[in-house]
């Protein structure tokens, strides 16, 4: 198989490191990849929501395979622009089409399927210009803390929770009144807040039958405690110790079930990798999102945990047989710790030196912001370099990232040193 996978993050040199152990891998691409991605592929100098560029290498390299990393190039319609295109509708792509990625481009869209089909979620309420003053009422009797989302794609940034009323009244003004998100703000979503530990759980789909792959937890605050601004995700551990036995069988049965059956009943055209982002509540879970893709850096504790051959279970997806696939996850435990740039989730520098990867034996160094200049490799992003470690125990796992956390430099490196304390036994 040709293979053509979108996106430049630790996600995608994940995937790219997955990929390329199969067989079944002939010639993988990576549009436009980063330093580490070229050790599993070629990178190519192509932007991921360039439809007519990525039409023209396909052609050109008889791929089989496009593989879209992010939401991004969902969410802007690649599979209906794939399939909707005669020399183009044979690729096989895991991702859902313009409407199916709704689900994540779009959290008025899932509450209101979520709504339809009873999957459990935080109570919620949707305002735009229309009905502003009467979201503006909602406000003053809404309980405390106050969770607000901007509708569309915000780069994470678009969920504001605040315990001050009067703050809510201001971003949802902004949101709506000021375009402060553009257009992905110009609906807010209103949810009741919800108390309880989130984990990660993915699903893969072929629009009737699913499998689940290994769940995840990330550690989304630049803070240790999770505590300061949000960020893409600082660091991540599979398994999740409390995602087993009963809690796991409401899992399935209240929400990846009820999803699958909803997408496939309202015709959404959905394929490929369901993340649903859960919330325990008292050993119950909430769907807080979904997205259409897997997460970053979660795919990288996960990829190294699936054990199946990650292109074969694309080919079952293509030819709707993954009712006949048995996930095999690897035993033991896996931890991701996120080297970032100085001053990341807000400004940081760019063009630093990163040496002593050389040094690194007993982890895999998933490269995020980075790019190779000559025989250098730089930063080039907030987050760095993953350091992932599969070890029997999840405390071992964290021991060997850290170990090798240190060996790795550049100028400005941060890290949280916390990953996975909440499960200090694990
Ligand atoms: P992401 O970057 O994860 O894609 P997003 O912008 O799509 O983020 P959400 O995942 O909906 O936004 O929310 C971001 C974070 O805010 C969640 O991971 C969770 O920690 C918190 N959060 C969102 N909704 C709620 C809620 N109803 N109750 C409590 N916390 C919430």
């Amino acid at each position: 198989m040709n293979i053509l996978l979108l996106g430049s993050g630790g996600r995608e040199c994940a995937i790219s490191w997955k990929l390329s152990q199969s067989p079944k891998c002939k010639q993988l691409f990576i549009a436009p990849g980063n330093a580490g991605t070229q050790q599993y592929g070629s990178n190519i100098a192509i932007g991921i929501n360039d439809f007519p560029a990525l039409k023209a290498f396909c052609l050109q390299h008889k791929i089989d395979i496009l593989f879209p990393g992010s939401e991004e190039p969902l969410v802007n319609g690649v599979f209906d622009f794939f399939k909707n295109d005669p020399e183009l509708k044979h690729i096989i792509i895991p991702g859902p089409s313009k409407v199916g990625a709704q689900l994540e481009g779009s959290k008025a869209f899932s509450k209101k399927l979520m709504a339809r089909h009873g999957i459990p979620t935080a109570a919620y309420a949707e305002f735009d210009a229309q009905n502003f003053e009467e979201g503006l009422t909602y406000l003053e009797r809404h309980s405390l803390p106050i969770v607000l989302k901007a509708d569309g794609l915000a780069a994470g940034k678009g969920v504001i929770i605040t315990s001050d009323r009067e703050e809510a009244k201001t971003v949802f003004t902004d949101m709506i009144r000021n375009a402060q998100f553009g257009a992905a703000g110009a609906t807010v979503v209103v949810e009741q807040f919800l108390q309880g530990v989130e984990l990660s759980v993915f699903a893969f789909t072929d629009g009737t039958n699913y499998v689940l792959l290994p769940e995840a937890k990330d550690y989304k605050r630049i803070g240790e405690g999770d505590t300061g601004p949000n960020t893409g995700g600082m660091g991540a551990i599979s398994p999740v110790p409390f995602a087993k036995g009963a809690f796991m069988e409401k899992v399935v049965s209240r929400i990846v079930e009820p999803t699958v059956n909803a997408l496939r009943e309202e015709s959404l055209q959905y394929q490929g990798f369901i993340f649903f982002g859960l919330i325990n509540v008292a050993g119950d879970p909430y769907v807080i999102e979904y997205n259409c893709r897997m997460g970053d850096p979660e795919t990288e504790v996960v990829m190294p945990r699936l054990e199946n051959d990650l292109v074969e279970l694309v080919l079952q997806m293509g030819e709707q047989r993954l009712n006949e696939v048995h996930i095999r996850h690897r035993e033991g435990a896996a931890a991701t710790v996120m080297l970032v740039s100085q001053g990341y989730p807000g400004d940081y520098a760019k063009g630093k030196v990163v040496t002593g990867t050389e040094q690194v034996a007993d982890s895999i160094l998933f490269h995020a912001g980075t790019i190779q200049r000559d025989a250098e490799v730089l930063t080039s992003g907030g987050r760095v370099m993953a350091i992932t470690s599969v070890a029997p125990t999840l405390k071992e796992a964290l021991a060997q990232s850290y170990r090798n956390a240190t060996l790795v430099q550049f100028e400005g490196k941060h890290y949280r040193n916390d990953i996975g304390y909440e499960f200090p036994d694990a």
